[in-house]
């Protein structure tokens, strides 16, 4: 996941760098990375900070530059293969959240109930105040301390009760950011995972269970359950009874499709059971762990659908191309070339199939459709 961030700053930058094309062909050595090519009325390009930038276009100073030519300029930058990566179609509103403070670096907000969540625009997660401590769920090192400032922002309790939704170190590799004395809360399978890992950025938790636990503190209470590997093994459903707020990372993204390859799922068909699991909870927020916004249950049964279209469209592919047409083709000698074209046509059948119902629905659906059809149609086969 941490490419997806690199991925998303790396469209903010370069989005911002259409005329400067020849600008970064002449001085090839500057490289606008993390930060932002913004134009003045004379022509004269700068590449700042976010913030800079923000105060630079507050006093007049210049507009960041557009994203029309935007291929052109990321081609000229990295080594990426165009025919995959087709530049981002305008995002539909649906993708669009709460605009971040990119020089403050992140946004905190309460739902309600004491219970808030925090953002980058990329990463999120969420934290509870119980009048006796802070429950804290994760820790994404793309916020990193800004997450302690922006607890310390809504309330001076310590944080007292730290929670893994699981282990990848992309959502809780600042975990070390809490007291030491703070009790660390896990699924058995995540701590498992987490010492073998041996990382002192996630320490291995103090408590873990199985299927279900309860944690009450204070006048707040939250429950853990374990439903299945639908993302990996020790994934765990979040949820605020009381604020009706479900917390369930790298399976739903409001607005968006899912990164690439069902998010790295571990198991296909737990990953597409879990829209059903998540369905049975009695929620009216929802959070992610990823991207621009909070979600809602129209959005899981949103992506339900297209995940019903792209299961419809593999199995459509994969029964209407033939391995061994294609092998009498091109020969049977060497047998990978056989499966890389079968693989790639059945794919690719599928995202034609699928792309045209969904561009103006959801965010980065020309991106990783064609990931999510391979996994899918390639499931079909095996699972
Ligand atoms: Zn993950």
């Amino acid at each position: 996941m941490k490419f997806l961030l690199c991925y998303i700053l790396s469209i903010l930058i370069i989005s911002t760098a259409s005329v400067s094309a020849d600008v970064i062909a002449a001085e090839h050595d500057q490289i606008c990375i993390n930060k932002i090519w913004i134009e003045n009325s004379k022509g004269k390009i700068a590449c700042v900070s976010s913030g800079t930038a923000a105060s630079l276009i507050e006093r007049g100073w210049g507009t960041m530059l557009d994203n029309s030519d935007n291929l052109h300029v990321i081609s000229s930058m990295f080594e990426i293969h165009p025919e995959k990566m087709k530049t981002s179609s305008p995002l539909p509103e649906s993708a669009m959240g709460p605009q971040v403070d990119y020089a403050k670096g992140y946004l905190v907000e309460e739902i309600r109930d004491g219970l808030y969540w925090v953002t980058d625009g990329a990463y999120n997660t969420m934290f509870l105040t119980t009048g006796q401590g802070v429950i804290a769920v994760d820790a994404p090192p793309s916020i990193g301390e800004n997450y302690l400032k922006a607890i310390s922002e809504v309330t001076e309790e310590p944080v007292t009760h730290v929670i893994y939704s699981h282990s990848h170190s992309d959502h809780v590799g600042s975990m070390n950011i809490f007291p030491d004395d703070a009790v660390y809360i896990s699924n058995q399978k995540t701590s498992d995972t987490l010492s073998k890992r041996n990382d002192p950025n996630r320490p291995v938790p103090t408590i873990t269970f199985e299927d279900k636990f309860t944690l009450e503190v204070g006048n707040q209470k939250l429950e853990l359950e374990y439903n299945g590997a639908v993302h990996e093994s020790g994934n765990i459903f979040i949820y605020a009874p009381n604020q009706k707020v479900l917390m369930l990372v790298d399976v739903i993204f409001p607005g968006w499709i899912p990164f690439k390859d069902l998010a790295m799922a571990q198991d296909v068909p737990e990953f597409i059971a879990a829209h059903d699991k998540i369905l049975e909870y009695e929620f009216d927020t929802f959070i992610g762990g990823h991207l621009t916004r909070l979600g809602t249950v129209e959005d899981v049964e949103i992506q339900k659908e297209y995940f019903l279209d792209i299961q419809t469209s593999a199995a459509k592919a994969n029964r209407e191309i033939s391995f061994m047409s294609i092998g009498q083709e091109v020969g049977f000698a060497n047998p990978w070339l056989v499966f890389q074209i079968y693989a790639d046509s059945v794919t690719q059948q599928c995202a034609n199939d699928v792309v045209p119902k969904w561009i103006d629905r959801l965010g980065g659906v020309d991106l990783f459709t064609y990931d999510h059809c391979w996994k899918v149609s390639e499931s079909q086969r095996i699972d």
